[in-house]
């Protein structure tokens, strides 16, 4: 079989990239290895510029329809009172209208229908997109890609290779790229439960010892997820169901009654947050996206985005080689040019709010609670942080803002006017810069 792109991997990223690379005429073969659905939980949250990039392949009403709007996340501090509701001791809100774009709230959708979405979207192009199910890529022969499917052995010749296998990659093997993975000393429980028809915010509860996020998906439904340390899920098994309902409980009451749909601790998912980041991201005609690329803290919710934003840069530089009839190996440097730094850039900043969340002491409470406050206080730290986890542009923390937030020098009085914001947000020269 020929083709001008194989892609290896139909998660988000290798879809996102299909759909596009197929919008644009340029023949796309996606292997990938499950024959349906994955029931496993992989990220639900779009920040906006992964909504920017939905509507530009044309598919953003269909994912709005099927989404949450969440336009704050609500950062909650509380003491557990066992037996009665939790009382409050700080609370900020932080606003995605605080961008200055169209694009100023996330959405959350079930995994498995952005997929849904992505994947029809490639299909309706049908000429130009094969997709092949319950195939495996083994890796290449002869520089070529070698599937199996059953047992069947085949071949696809391709004039670029792109490896969107997420964490487990045998494009990036065979680039031969280092990966340096960074662990956590936390683990979290996560499980989808009802919430009632009301309960419409994203929000972060939090103690000195825990730590409950709550992002509201359509249907009633409600992704949590419970933060606790690193090896010890056996133990909280053991203490039972009763113990997770409890304490869902007592930090969020209104969900006494969702948590109790939880029967088996089989529909609760164990997530093991770890981080790397490759040195390349291109290697002759072979390139990475996604997971393949990079792994980052879910903290931020930011995995899924940027494996669609990888999408989004290289899809569009392929299918400019391919109509300007320019050799896509000689301008694969565009692809990491453009988002290595940004990709960078949002690692360091999950990591930065993950280690917030890291350590179970009072005085950390205390410096975390100030340092989230001040980012509701300060318009700078609001916009700067809304702007990053957004994608819509990069505008950096200064060591003044970080003596702010660190309160040792005051908030600033001052609003920053759409006009300031605006020389942050990503140009499209910036996005695609070998046009
Ligand atoms: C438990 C968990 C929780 C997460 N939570 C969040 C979150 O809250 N927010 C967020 O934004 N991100 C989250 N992420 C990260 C997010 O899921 C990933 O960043 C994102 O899915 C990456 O997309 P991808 O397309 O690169 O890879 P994946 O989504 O991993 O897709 C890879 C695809 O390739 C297929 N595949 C793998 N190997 C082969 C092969 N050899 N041949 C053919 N097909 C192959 C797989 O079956 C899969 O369909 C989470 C990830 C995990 C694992």
């Amino acid at each position: 079989m020929q083709t001008d792109v194989f892609i290896a991997g139909g998660g988000v990223g290798g879809l996102a990239l299909a759909a596009k690379l197929a919008s644009r005429g340029v023949h796309v073969v996606l292997a990938e290895q499950l024959k349906r659905e994955s029931p496993i939980y992989k990220g639900e949250l779009l920040q906006p510029k992964t909504l920017a990039i939905l509507e530009r392949l044309g598919v953003l009403d269909e994912v709005e329809a099927n989404g949450h709007v969440l336009d704050q996340l609500r950062f909650q501090e509380v003491h557990r009172n066992p037996g009665s509701p939790p009382e409050e001791v700080n609370l900020t809100e932080l606003d995605y209208g605080r961008v200055a774009s169209v694009y100023d709230h996330a959405l959350m959708v079930p995994h498995e229908k952005t997929k849904e979405i992505l994947r029809s979207r490639a299909k309706s192009y049908g000429e130009f997109f094969h997709y092949l199910p319950a195939t495996r890529f083994l890796g290449f022969e002869n520089g070529m890609a070698k599937v199996k499917n059953k047992k069947d052995i085949s071949y696809i010749q391709a004039d670029v290779y792109i490896g969107a296998e997420g964490r487990s990659s045998p494009t990036r093997d065979a680039m031969n790229v280092k990966v340096n993975r960074k662990d956590y000393n936390h683990h979290f429980l996560t499980v989808t439960i009802p919430r009632p028809e009301t309960f419409t915010k994203g929000k972060v509860i939090t103690t000195s010892s825990c730590f409950l996020g709550l992002f509201p998906l359509p249907d009633n439904e409600v992704r949590t997820v419970f933060l606790i340390k690193a090896g010890e899920y056996k133990r909280i098994q053991e203490k039972g169901l009763e113990h997770l309902y409890q304490a869902y409980s007592e930090l969020e009451p209104e969900l006494s009654e969702g948590v109790r749909s939880i029967k088996d601790w089989k529909t609760v998912q164990l997530m093991i947050p770890y981080t790397y980041h490759v040195d390349r991201y291109y290697s002759g005609n072979l390139a990475i996206i996604g997971d393949a690329a990079h792994t980052v803290h879910p903290m931020a919710g930011e995995g899924m985005n940027l494996a669609i934003q990888d999408a989004d840069v290289l899809g569009e530089l392929l299918a400019w080689c391919k109509e300007e009839n320019r050799p896509y190996d000689q301008y694969l440097h565009y692809y990491e040019d453009v988002r290595r730094p940004r990709v960078e850039f949002l690692l360091t900043l999950s990591h930065l709010s993950a280690l917030v969340y890291s350590f179970q002491y009072e005085w950390w409470r205390q410096f975390r609670m100030r340092a989230v406050q001040r980012i509701y206080d300060d318009d700078y730290l609001h916009v700067k942080q809304m702007l990053n986890i957004s994608g819509l542009g990069k505008w950096d923390f200064t060591l003044i803002d970080r003596a702010i937030q660190g309160s040792m020098l005051p908030p600033r009085r001052k609003k920053v006017s759409d006009q300031k914001q605006h020389q942050y947000l990503f140009s499209e020269a910036e996005d695609y810069p070998w046009k």
